[in-house]
């Protein structure tokens, strides 16, 4: 490290708390000394309250970028100077970039970007697909922007009636008014609505972290009759990587059983890419931080 850094070296940022737990510094900054570029990437800890100095602080210093995580995701939004149309129709940021290091700062969403494309990667491509997704939280709602955004026939949200399901309405809501793509957003507990929507679909997505700590033991699927061998079935939980709806898709003989993994190295190898302009090299990568949950 101490070798590659010098009065020349560029900062990239991750501003967010908690933070320390992050794998982001690694991966970016393996992926650096992989490609010899002179960037640096450090965590902040960061709370809305610090927000606008940080930010302020990002164009002063010439910081190149940043990445941006909870709690500050949505309150960066009136602190930079322009969003992508993704970061706008989601309302969260968690890439910006410091064009020319002149101090116009403008904010990005990787996350619907990174869940796309490793479905890509997979052999799954979404344009002119009915998808059913499962969760609007800040994952659910980059994912259902981003399928709008590239092409999805459909996008029919399930969510259960938390706080979350007014974010899933103002999904849907955009998702009809700015792309072509249809929206409709139901109760997740009509289970019958749900598996039915799923029946029509050709990808199911959970976005709802069940099957994840403490939900490892559940899932949102439970008769074997919903998995058919045409249907790609998606959680973005990578740990475990392979939680009980993949377990029980695998073995009633889904198509494809993915889980977040992809979703994650994508979403950091597209920041990578605005802040750099360079690719990360993906499966370096991935088995630097992964090798375990192959
Ligand atoms: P969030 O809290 O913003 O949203 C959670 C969503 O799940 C909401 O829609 C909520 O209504 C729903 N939900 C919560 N409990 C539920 C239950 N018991 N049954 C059904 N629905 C329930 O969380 P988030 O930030 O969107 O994260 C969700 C999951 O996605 C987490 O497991 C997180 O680790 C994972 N994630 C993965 C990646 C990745 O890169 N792979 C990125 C972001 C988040």
């Amino acid at each position: 490290m101490a070798e590659r850094l010098s009065g020349h070296t560029l900062l990239v940022s991750l501003i967010a708390t908690p933070i320390r737990h992050s794998l982001s510094p690694k991966m970016h900054n393996e992926a650096y000394a992989k490609l010899g570029l002179n960037y640096a990437y450090l965590a902040f800890e960061v709370g809305n309250k610090e927000l606008p100095g940080a930010v302020q602080g990002i164009r002063d210093l010439g910081i190149r970028g940043s990445n941006v995580s909870m709690p500050n995701k949505q309150a960066i939004l009136p602190l930079l100077d322009e969003l992508s149309p993704a970061a706008e129709l989601v309302g969260a940021v968690n890439t910006v970039v410091n064009k020319d290091g002149k101090g116009h700062l403008v904010g990005h969403i990787t996350d619907g970007t990174g869940a796309v494309r490793a479905l890509a990667e997979e052999g799954v491509d979404i344009k002119d697909q009915i998808i059913t997704l499962s969760g609007a939280g800040g994952a659910g709602t980059a994912i259902a922007i981003q399928l709008g955004l590239d092409g999805a026939k459909e996008v029919r949200i399930f969510n259960i009636k938390d706080n979350c399901f007014d974010n899933a309405l103002a999904s849907v809501e955009k998702l009809n008014s700015r792309t072509e793509c249809k929206a409709s957003v139901h109760d997740l507990a009509d289970t019958e609505a749900f598996y039915k929507s799923i029946a029509e679909s050709s990808i199911y997505i959970d976005a709802t972290g069940v099957g994840m700590k403490p939900l490892e033991d559940q899932k949102l699927i439970n008769d074997p009759a919903v998995i058919r061998p045409d249907l790609v079935v998606f959680d973005v939980v990578y740990s475990p990587a392979e939680t009980e709806l993949l377990k029980f898709a695998k073995e009633h003989g889904a198509k494809k059983a993915i889980n977040g993994l992809g979703m994650m190295l994508y979403q950091g190898a597209e920041a990578f890419k605005l802040h750099t302009g360079e690719d990360m090299p993906v499966e370096y990568i991935k088995d630097l931080l992964f090798a375990d949950d192959k």
